[in-house]
């Protein structure tokens, strides 16, 4: 059994799923005039958004969930706000995913009340329909079970966080570690594998932030200066 349900997501499924949801659109009647990309994880699907349906006009807005430490409460905040003029015109905001959609939301009020949008829509490859908030106006996939999704464009940053989560259980019974203990316990948890060249990078990042330190062809974890 995993012990975080996550699932590899391929750059091929990325653009069979982006063609889908650029299909989906375009059998309903909205013809928008304006891509805009939410920040980070909209990225890739929006540009491919604009090739599938010929759009030209791509921009991107920054919408992120704040965690305050000293806080209860989360928030989401638009990280750089900009003002533009988009009156008249018909907006399609693209993200890879709703979960919560918080951040989403609040883009969407935000391009609605500062940029003056005639219309927003919003367009995501997959829809995580139990915890969402909304349900978005075009989805490509509905996820009834939550899932970490391991997108592409995370595969390094997702790898070593997850490797670092594995080290700070199990480096409690191991300190020393082989290259090939690494990989066989992360596959073991995770059930994901992400080739050997992220790997080697992820347990590189791990190594520069001082977690793994090398020794004699081992790696010894150390979670001290944490
Ligand atoms: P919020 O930040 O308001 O909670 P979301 O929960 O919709 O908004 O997620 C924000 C971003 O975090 C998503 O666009 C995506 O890049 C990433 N993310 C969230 N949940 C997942 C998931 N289950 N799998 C992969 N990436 C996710």
């Amino acid at each position: 059994m995993a012990k975080l349900k996550t699932r590899l997501v391929t750059w091929d499924d990325v653009v069979s799923w982006s063609r889908g949801l650029a299909g989906k659109i375009r059998e309903s009647s909205y013809r928008p005039d304006v891509v805009v990309a939410v920040a980070r994880g909209g990225f890739v699907p929006a540009r491919l958004i604009c090739d599938f349906l010929l759009i030209d006009n791509l921009l991107s807005i920054q919408s992120q969930h704040w965690t305050e430490a000293a806080k209860a409460e989360d928030r989401a905040v638009i990280k750089f706000p900009y003002k533009i003029d988009l009156s008249g015109r018909k907006v399609l905001l693209v993200d890879d995913i709703v979960d919560t959609g918080e951040s989403l939301a609040l883009a969407r009020n935000y391009i609605y009340n500062n940029w003056s949008a005639e219309e927003v829509r919003i367009a995501v490859l997959q829809w995580i329909s139990p915890v969402a908030k909304f349900k978005p106006d075009y989805y490509f996939m509905e996820v009834k079970e939550w899932v970490w999704f391991q997108y592409p464009w995370t595969r390094l940053e997702d790898t070593y966080q997850l490797l670092k989560r594995l080290l700070k259980e199990e480096g409690k019974y191991k300190k020393e570690w082989s290259f090939e203990d690494l990989v066989n316990k992360f596959l073991e948890w995770y059930e994901i594998d992400v080739g050997k060249e992220y790997f080697k990078e992820a347990v590189d990042v791990l190594v520069r932030k001082g977690i793994l330190k090398p020794e004699g062809g081992k790696y010894i974890v150390n979670f001290t200066g944490e």
